[in-house]
């Protein structure tokens, strides 16, 4: 599936997804009236709507294309979280304006759907449908309508006590699962669009999650990646109200499930009782991303975190008092409004005291519909640019000490990726660790093997498989 993965903000982000291994159907002519094609920017959790998105189409007996041209329905799945991903929307949809094809059948799905509304229709009138992630599951309805000649069809409720269910998911990745646990969020951070473009937090029943841990255990899915803008503020609705400890320990525990992640964690709602189930469950993956978006607690609070330095520094030292050495990695905004140089230098010294093993760092921009919008004192452009290159120089020097240290260590890695050179794979390790690493065997994807590290970057590792 062709994707634009953009960088990310907020509690959205991290660790970027995987290239999509999976064979696709060879594109068709554009006569076919029952093709698609969907482009996908943003997060995880935007990768797994459309493949959710996907799901409901295959069902229908839409047929997936790699290219525009072939395809009949053209979905833009999108990212509003920075100003560039969602211009980056806007330029796609104007290229039909220099190329009008009235036989295509034009989407825009996800957050800048949700934000932009109908509007969207007032700037691109070729645009057909609008739909936003809490939507999804009216899909198959809003396809009826297109397919009964309805030129102008939206689905934008967020206030619902609707599941966000939808009727069928086509994973791109046939080792690695995303699961929805939780959509929307509560929190009201002032830089983020998703409470206002996925509503309010809705928790998937337990019972749910662990009968679709259990098809895709059955399907040949090793590894499950729990996903939620603030997973562990995961309430269970069902009657047995496990706690999102409790949750993860029950899905590692599905036979046929080797390794479960989780994205993201709010720092708030990060306890012990996280870190004592990953010491206790090995198949419980030893890395956490938490973002911290600020080292200054001054910002902290005008970002609406609830949380300070100090007590961030405190969770980063509860998850390092494990036994098992967890890996961390973070999120920055650089450049929010009324950031000084004070700031600055204060998020340069959590750096060097968290000592993460990977930061997303991206310069603040102003969203509609965030409260942040209404704030003074801008940092100019240049000057977040500025401060956005010293802080991430600062995690590279922290990242190539760090990886260094991890030569002559062996990492289990799950191998999802071959090199076009013979011989030649990449996998993750439990720590989401990237290990590029040669093998004289054959078909070695989907498989776990264990790799000795010989040579370290600073975002990645290079090694030889170990028998
Ligand atoms: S508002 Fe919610 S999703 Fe957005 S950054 Fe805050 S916690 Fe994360």
């Amino acid at each position: 599936m062709p994707q634009s993965f953009d960088f990310r903000l907020g509690d959205l982000t991290g660790p970027r997804p995987e290239t999509p291994d999976v064979a696709h159907t060879p594109a068709s002519s554009a006569g076919d009236s029952r093709t698609f094609y969907i482009e996908t920017f943003g997060c995880q959790m935007n990768v797994h709507d459309s493949e959710k998105v996907a799901g409901v189409l295959l069902g229908r007996g839409y047929r997936q294309v790699e290219s525009l041209d072939a395809a009949k329905l053209v979905f833009y799945n999108t990212c509003s979280i920075r100003e560039k991903a969602a211009h980056k929307v806007f330029s796609r949809l104007g290229e039909f304006r220099k190329r009008p094809d009235s036989r295509k059948i034009i989407g825009v799905l996800g957050c800048v759907a949700q934000q932009e509304g109908e509007e969207i229709f007032e700037r691109a009138p070729w645009v057909n449908l609008v739909c936003g992630s809490a939507s999804y599951s009216k899909l198959p309805e809003l396809l009826e309508d297109l397919e009964a000649g309805n030129r102008r069809v939206t689905g934008l409720g967020t206030h619902t006590d609707e599941t966000f269910e939808t009727e069928m998911t086509r994973r791109d990745n046939p080792f690695r699962a995303y699961l929805t646990i939780i959509e929307g969020c509560d929190k009201t951070c002032a830089y983020c669009v998703v409470p206002y473009t996925r509503g309010p937090e809705r928790s998937r029943s337990s019972a749910l999650i662990l009968e679709e841990v259990r098809k895709l255990a059955g399907a040949g899915y090793s590894e499950i990646q729990l996903l939620g803008q603030t997973v562990n503020s995961y309430q269970d609705p069902a009657a047995r109200r496990m706690s999102f400890a409790e949750l993860l320990v029950a899905v590692a525990a599905v036979p046929g499930i080797r390794r479960v992640r989780f994205t993201t964690s709010h720092p708030r709602d990060f306890g012990r009782d996280i870190v004592e189930a990953i010491d206790s469950v090995p198949a419980l993956c030893d890395h956490v991303h938490l973002p911290v978006q600020s080292g200054s607690s001054r910002i902290l609070r005008a970002m609406q975190r609830m949380y300070t330095r100090e007590e961030y520094l405190e969770k980063i030292a509860l998850i390092r008092s494990g036994r098992r050495s967890i890996s961390l990695t973070s999120d920055i905004i650089v450049g929010f409004p009324g950031e000084t140089e004070q700031d600055v230098e204060e998020t340069l010294s959590l750096l060097d005291a968290a000592q993460f093993d990977g930061v997303f760092a991206f310069q603040y921009s102003p969203r509609p519909n965030t409260s942040a919008v209404h704030l003074a004192d801008a940092v100019p452009e240049e000057e977040k640019g500025r401060r956005l290159a010293v802080v991430q120089e600062r995690q590279r020097e922290i990242q190539i000490v760090r990886n260094d240290a991890l030569v002559g260590q062996t990492f289990e890695v799950l191998v999802d990726g071959a090199s076009r050179r013979p011989g030649q794979w990449s996998g993750r390790s439990s720590s989401n660790r990237i290990l590029n690493f040669a093998s004289p065997h054959s078909d070695l994807l989907g498989q776990y093997v264990h790799v000795r590290v010989t040579r370290a970057s600073p975002n990645s590792l290079v090694g030889e498989e170990v028998t």
